[in-house]
């Protein structure tokens, strides 16, 4: 990717700290005609089996961080870079651009009246900003994050905390924040908000 690139479509960025909901609010998104790429699953599927990071992950840090199936470890790893500062931007280093460019690939492929950007780390990371036009965040107490990702992943509430340390604070998610979806009742009350604001970014797409 040209380091210095908007992306030519209208383009919104849609976070949240985990277990806020972004997966659920970007599949109603993409319901409605909304080109959603995850960066997310893009990560994922670089460290999958046959994934282009497994090569250069496995000369970094030794066979012990790659499952017998050829998948990266992400248990050992993530206790790996959660001890190592060093490891963990030794990892961010090999991963980041290939999430990048893999980005701008699906970007490119990616139907729909505009692109929807899946960006866990919006926030933290200040990369993807200045690229797009619209920054949404999906936004939830402590406590129901907490208790989400707890159920979802089989956590302990102390192991979802340490988790959440690493991530912005809701409030430095809020503040950088367009547009805001509460998701913190049910999900039914998804869906009008994802209506309004799909609505405005298919008006703003046709202004640009
Ligand atoms: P994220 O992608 O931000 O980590 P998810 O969309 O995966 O969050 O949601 C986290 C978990 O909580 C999932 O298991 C999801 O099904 C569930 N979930 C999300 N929103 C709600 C809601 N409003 N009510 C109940 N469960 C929800």
């Amino acid at each position: 990717m040209n380091e210095l690139a908007r992306f030519d479509r209208f383009s919104v960025g849609l976070t949240g700290g985990i277990g806020s909901g972004k997966s659920t609010v970007a599949d109603l998104f993409a319901a409605q005609g909304a080109a959603v790429v995850d960066t997310d699953l893009i990560a994922h599927q670089l460290t999958a089996v046959g994934g282009p990071a497994i090569a250069p992950i496995k000369q970094a840090f030794g066979a012990s961080v790659i499952l017998p199936s050829g998948a990266m470890n992400r248990a050992a790893m993530r206790e790996r870079v959660f001890v190592d500062p060093d490891a963990k931007k030794q990892l961010e280093a090999i991963l980041h651009p290939l999430i990048r460019s893999t980005t701008q690939q699906a970007a490119e492929q990616a139907q729909g009246d505009y692109l929807l950007f899946v960006i866990p780390l919006l926030v933290e990371s200040g990369f993807w900003k200045q690229r797009l036009a619209r920054v949404l965040t999906v936004d939830c107490s402590e406590e129901v994050q907490i208790r989400r990702v707890m159920q979802r992943n089989m956590l302990t509430e102390q192991q979802v905390r340490a988790i959440m340390a690493t991530q912005a604070t809701r409030t430095a998610r809020l503040e950088a924040a367009d547009d805001v979806i509460s998701n913190e009742s049910d999900t039914t009350a998804l869906l009008p908000q994802v209506l309004r604001l799909h609505e405005l970014y298919v008006s703003m797409a046709k202004a640009k």
